[in-house]
């Protein structure tokens, strides 16, 4: 617990949320319209910003990119009264009397509620060219989310053990030709579930990858240890994702071990009166996710203000 600060101490805002992107924007949005005294402060690096084109957001039939969508979100945000300001947010307290406080460097914010949104990361393969591959469809992270533009085509997925598997399984649902680059890790998993596999018809390639290229306009090359050369029209790293959570685990709140956060039916977490909403709080990462829970946990916000 902290006391507030007496020098300039900044006027108590009803909401802080941390983070601009898809659940941030769409909770700002909600809160605007509930004419409640919100802000957004974000670091400017959502993860709509790395989606070239989606094709399952709803309402939009012929698919939109993931920056334009962040546009229209914060449009639709501002226009109900939202404010936004850019910064990473570095801290966050829980106040003496009623609320949080919030620092980034000098800048301070002080909110009777916080709703944290503040997204996740991928881990990213060590790759030349990963940003225009990733802008080229070549790599891509979201078999949920565009696993079905693979159909027929050569896929491979980079990862370890089951989790490597599971991905593998899942993405050789889409009737395409799938590799698992497994790393050596496919001796960890258990034999019924490499069965499974190879009833799917997927390749495992034991050999650990050399190199691995994108190739401008025509997809992936990995280079095997053993020398072999594989080539795939689309790589699928599954090396695991971090829940940007820290803030909050910093104060108590609980989660699992990758920080994903643990919300209650209303999105608190475990820390009264402390929120979260998207990527942070769920492995199911998705922009309709996200919307979701920002609908319900500005929603349980206002319903607590007075
Ligand atoms: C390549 C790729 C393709 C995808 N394709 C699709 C798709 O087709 N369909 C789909 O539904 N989903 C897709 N997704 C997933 C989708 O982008 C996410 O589920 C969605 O953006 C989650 O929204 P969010 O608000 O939780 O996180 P984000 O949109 O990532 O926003 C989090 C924001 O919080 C900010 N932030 C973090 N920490 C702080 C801090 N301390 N202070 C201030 N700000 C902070 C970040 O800078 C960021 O702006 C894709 C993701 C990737 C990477």
């Amino acid at each position: 617990m902290t006391k507030p600060s007496a020098a300039r101490t900044p006027s108590l805002l009803d909401c802080l949320v941390v983070g601009g992107g898809a659940a941030g924007l769409v909770a700002a949005m909600y809160l605007g319209r509930y004419r409640r005294n919100a802000l957004v402060v974000d670091a400017g690096a959502s993860r709509l910003a790395k989606i070239p084109r989606s094709r399952n957001v709803p309402g939009f039939p012929q698919g939109i990119a993931g920056s334009e969508l962040h546009a229209k979100l914060k449009e639709q945000a501002l226009q109900f009264g939202a404010r936004l300001e850019q910064a990473c947010v570095d801290s966050l307290q829980v106040l003496d009397g009623e609320g949080f406080e919030a620092c980034a460097g000098e800048r301070r914010w002080r909110a009777r509620f916080v709703l944290l949104a503040t997204g996740a990361c991928d881990i990213e393969p060590e790759l030349e060219g990963l940003a225009s591959a990733l802008q080229a469809g070549q790599v891509r992270y979201c078999p949920v989310c565009d696993g079905y533009e693979t159909q027929g085509r050569r896929v491979a997925v980079l990862g370890r053990g089951e989790h490597g598997l599971r991905e593998a399984l899942f993405v050789a649902g889409f009737g395409n030709e799938v590799t698992w680059l497994a790393l050596q890790s496919q001796d960890e998993v258990a034999a019924p579930h490499l069965e499974r596999l190879r009833e799917r018809g997927v390749r495992i390639a034991a050999s650990v990858p050399r190199a691995v290229r994108c190739l401008p306009g025509r997809g992936v090359e990995v280079e095997l240890r053993d020398g072999r050369v594989l080539a795939f029209d689309v790589l699928y790293p599954a090396l695991g994702i971090i829940h940007a959570s820290g803030l909050a685990t910093r104060l108590g709140a609980r989660g699992q071990e990758d920080g994903q956060l643990l919300v209650d039916a209303h999105m608190q977490t475990t820390v009264s009166g402390l929120y979260a909403a998207g990527d942070v709080a769920v492995d199911l990462n998705q922009v309709s996710v996200a919307a979701a829970h920002a609908a319900i946990a500005a929603t349980a916000i206002h319903n607590r203000l007075p």
